[in-house]
């Protein structure tokens, strides 16, 4: 596994070289191990790495040099002990939940949270028996506490989430936990650990989608779980999770309590890469460092960009409302100044028009920006929630989600900012 001995260096220098000794042939980009299996030294060995005693290679559905680099560049980024890449960031937030919670338990979330995540919860978790329960991310010391009970595996929210843009005050929701000894699992996905670092404010799972800001050009899906320093002396002896304290049945009895690694993230790769195998391609890891290598640079541009861009909407009589926490006016605008690096809030905005006709209407006017339900490409993008990413929640979960059939969702991209305002402006006034 890649090494992890770069923490003293600031992030714009690990993103570029945390994770990476050089192999053999001392290539400066990571190699890119396009391979199935690896060959033992002996019978032996091959035994030592099955029963743990040895870790190291065995098959690419566990483990892959490219993709261990990933893993390691990304926990150091963030400043945690581990991180497993996955498939994508849907398949990450799988496999972190069901890590916590099986059959009979439940699990705690934000009501503003990312529409396929918001339907993995309500929807798919229940078909496996584990019971989901929202609180409110705006009052979180009224509506959490009053939920948790002796089954409550996990509390899960997004540090940014879209397309409502809210910010998380995120020290109430782990102190909450920390008093009942549950595990806090915050998706990170917008913020990016360059804006803000949810292990400095007690959260112990970190989640990503790497396909948005991380890969940064819409060119490879990806997927990563990053557990905290320590995060073991909270799942160790702790009743809530028995699934790591007692012998598992499917890997030799193994406790995975009694490992002197972090035991989060080894269960991820033993129970559910080995199990169901939603695993990273060494390809798709190669083409998300390459964006990874950037990521300072541009969710700054990103960032200011955006401001730009929300401040002329806020000055444009057609556009009622704006949501951009950069805002000054904007509600969360403290808690982005109190938890964000130079209260920089992403290239994610969004905004309402007087009706639904009209944000229809902007969507299909615009010439720069392109209709996609993505975010965090390199290009300008736009789209209505209501009637895409957002179609399946019903009336009352898109009114709670902050969601109106007048809001548009920006993903602010590269370009030249006085490009997209214009742009902007014609389609308004289109
Ligand atoms: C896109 C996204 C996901 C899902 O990630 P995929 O890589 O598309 O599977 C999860 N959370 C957030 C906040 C996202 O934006």
């Amino acid at each position: 596994m890649a090494n992890l001995t770069h923490n003293k260096f600031s992030p714009d220098t690990l993103a570029l070289h945390a994770g990476y000794t050089y192999d053999t042939q001392r290539t400066m980009s990571v190699p890119i191990y396009q391979n199935t299996a690896y060959s033992f030294e002996s019978l032996q060995q091959a035994a030592a790495r099955f029963g743990l005693q040895e870790l190291g290679n065995i098959y690419s559905r566990l483990t892959n040099p490219t993709v261990d680099v990933l893993g390691a560049r990304l926990a150091a980024l963030e400043g945690g002990a581990f991180g497993v890449p996955t498939a994508s960031g849907a398949s990450a937030i799988f496999y972190a939940l069901v890590n916590c919670a099986q059959n009979g338990d439940n699990i705690l979330y934000s009501n503003k949270i990312y529409g396929g995540t918001q339907t993995l919860l309500v929807h798919v978790l229940k078909r496996f028996g584990i019971e989901v329960r929202v609180f409110d991310i705006d009052d979180i010391e009224n509506s959490l506490p009053k939920l948790i009970d002796t089954k409550t595996k996990a509390i899960f929210f997004e540090s940014l989430s879209n397309p409502q843009i809210s910010i998380a005050d995120t020290e109430k929701i782990t102190q909450i936990a920390k008093q009942n000894k549950i595990i806090t699992i915050c998706d990170n996905t917008v913020a990016t650990a360059f804006l803000h670092k949810p292990f400095d404010y007690g959260v112990d799972v970190v989640v990503y989608s790497l396909s948005k800001y991380i890969n940064g050009q819409g060119s490879a899906l990806g997927g990563a779980i990053i557990e905290r320093n320590g995060l073991n002396a909270l799942i160790e002896d702790n009743p809530r999770y028995p699934a790591f304290n007692t012998p598992d049945p499917s890997y030799h009895g193994l406790i995975y309590a009694s490992l002197p690694l972090p035991i989060f993230s080894i269960r991820v790769i033993i129970e559910w890469l080995r199990n169901i195998g939603a695993t990273l391609s060494a390809q798709a890891a190669w083409i998300i460092l390459q964006g990874l290598e950037t990521l300072e640079l541009r969710i700054k541009k990103h960032s200011q960009s955006a401001l730009k861009v929300a401040e002329f909407l806020q000055s444009h009589p057609k556009v009622k409302s704006v949501a951009y926490p950069g805002l000054d006016s904007d509600p969360y605008n403290a808690l982005l100044k109190k938890y964000y690096t130079n209260a920089l809030a992403s290239g994610l905005l969004s905004f309402e028009v007087e009706s639904h006709q009209k944000a229809q209407q902007i969507c299909n006017a615009t010439e720069l920006f392109a209709v996609v339900v993505n975010i965090g490409d390199s290009k300008s993008l736009i789209i209505h929630p209501a009637s895409t990413t957002h179609s399946q929640l019903s009336q009352e979960e898109l009114l709670s989600a902050g969601i109106t059939p007048n809001t548009v969702r920006l993903s602010i991209g590269l370009e030249n900012a006085d490009d997209l305002i214009a742009d902007l402006k014609q389609a308004l006034e289109s």
